[in-house]
């Protein structure tokens, strides 16, 4: 196998891995899918969310792997 051809398979093992991973964000504190998404600029830019039913607001959340 060559390079090119390993490559084309990383990349597709990769667009498969992105498409089968659906995760759904949590509220921590509540448990809520209500979660808005946010990039804060600190010294990085951080991912911020927040909860709009209990008000929460931090750069944690929960993941749960949706079963549909
Ligand atoms: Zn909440």
């Amino acid at each position: 196998m060559g390079l090119l051809q390993t490559i084309k398979e990383v990349v597709k093992s990769l667009k498969h891995k992105k498409i089968s991973e659906k995760l759904q964000k949590y509220c921590p504190r509540c448990g809520s899918k209500n979660l808005k998404e946010e990039t804060r600029w600190l010294i990085l830019p951080l991912p911020y969310y927040k909860c709009e039913d209990c008000g929460y607001e931090g750069p944690i959340f929960m993941e749960k792997e949706e079963k549909s």
